[in-house]
């Protein structure tokens, strides 16, 4: 081998070494709790009930929205055919923008929004077209890898506030002259589940003239009367608001949308590199996106939500109960769909993801440096479309796991 595949191979060793390399299973099977799945190195695949996917409101295999996908590729063909500003936007980004914008309008002044291929890039656009040489950028502490990536993208100098620290934060502000200051977080945390300190940040804004650039991918379609996530859970109402909402989870279908004031939205069209320098997604995942904030918005939308909600209470009580009396273990405060059972030490997590396997059920277990030393954590995700039933066998399991360690491990 050449000596950089060596270097290569090294680091990939080393990783082993750790535990901490990373494997992907293939899904033969739509998105749904139970799934059939091929685990890395395996050779027939295993039906497993799964408690790990972004997808809150169970759309991601609903079949109005892969109908609406049909109709869109019909309609448009399959690509966009090129950039937003050279021939890619067509009638059904539009749509999406347009809706979007009224589902905002009420939360911020004159809003517009803008359609991006996913997340991540929406996050890089904000934060490197917003975070200027003369701007300075506050992170928060957990903030998501895309807006630690934005603001590295960024020319803007980055300072990172303490996680939810508003009196830290407050004081950073004031001691900032800067013409331009973004305050930037999370608004759903996505390994804890609890809310960032959403309308104090606000707060913070107004005082001290910046904008609040908000990533509401965990809550977008979730929180709210009718899924406009977490500025209508908290009423928040604001021009200095910036807000990046994913479709890829709980809309179930694909993308972004960076939603604020139009002269905001205006000045990425012109400046925004991830937004100008990529192909247009195709018409059809934003006419199935038309579909999804259809039922998103509507009757049921708001069962979906419900049942998300009977679940999360559940599997709260469940756990609760069958928690060891020691306190090693504890569920971590959260109203959202994601639920953290922190366990403490690596192997701990390891040993346990590994009992709830044998039993056909997949959890996510999230280690340091993904979250803070001694919090390893399994990270539960619920959704809409888990039973009772499902809940009760995860909760059960668990139970066994954490009481009989030694015996389940053997
Ligand atoms: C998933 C996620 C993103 C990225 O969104 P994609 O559409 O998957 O690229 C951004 N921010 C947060 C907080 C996320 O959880």
């Amino acid at each position: 081998m050449s000596r950089l595949l060596d270097r290569l191979h090294d680091e990939i060793v080393a990783l082993d070494a750790q535990s901490l390399r990373r494997r992907r299973q293939v899904a033969e099977t739509a998105c749904a709790p139970e799934q059939s799945l091929t685990l890395a190195g395996a050779t027939a695949p295993r039906t497993m009930l799964g408690f790990s996917s972004n997808d809150y409101l169970g759309l991601a295999a609903h079949p109005a929205l892969a109908a609406a996908w049909a109709e869109g590729a019909a309609r448009y063909g399959t690509g966009s055919g090129g950039s937003h500003l050279i021939l890619g936007h067509s009638r059904a980004h539009a749509q999406l923008e347009e809706r979007l914008a009224d589902w905002m309008a009420p939360f911020i002044p004159e809003a517009q929004s803008l359609f991006f291929c996913t997340g991540y890039m929406a996050n890089l656009a904000v934060l490197s077209a917003l975070g200027g040489a003369q701007a300075v950028i506050f992170s928060e502490a957990l903030n998501h890898a895309s807006l630690i990536d934005g603001a590295r993208l960024a020319k803007a100098r980055v300072e990172r506030y303490p996680h939810c620290d508003i009196a830290a934060l407050d004081a950073m502000l004031a001691a900032c002259d800067a013409p331009v200051k973004l305050i930037v977080s999370d608004a759903v945390f996505s390994m804890d589940g609890h809310l960032a300190p959403v309308a104090q940040l606000l707060a913070l804004a107004e005082r001290h003239d910046a904008w609040l650039v908000l990533d509401d991918a965990h809550g977008f379609g979730v929180l709210g009367d009718t899924g406009c996530g977490v500025v209508q859970a908290m009423g928040l109402h604001s021009e200095r608001l910036v807000l990046i909402g994913t479709l890829g989870k709980a809309a179930g279908v694909s993308g972004a949308f960076v939603a604020a004031h139009r002269t905001v939205i205006d000045y990425l069209v012109q400046r925004a590199r991830p937004y100008i320098f990529t192909t247009a997604a195709p018409p059809a995942v934003a006419h199935a996106l038309l579909a999804s904030l259809a039922l998103i918005e509507g009757e049921e939308g708001a069962q979906r939500r419900a049942a998300l909600q009977a679940r999360i209470a559940q599997l709260r009580e469940g756990v609760k109960a069958v928690l060891p009396a020691d306190g090693s273990a504890w569920l971590a405060e959260s109203p959202t769909a994601i639920q953290p059972l922190i366990v403490g030490d690596n192997a701990r997590a390891m040993r346990t993801m590994a009992q709830l396997d044998a039993r056909g059920l997949r959890v996510g277990a999230i280690r340091p440096p993904t979250v803070p030393a001694g919090t390893a954590r399994l990270r539960i995700a619920l959704s809409a479309s888990h039973s009772h039933a499902d809940v009760a066998r995860l909760v059960d399991a668990l139970g066994a796991a954490l009481s009989r360690p030694e015996q389940e491990a053997a």
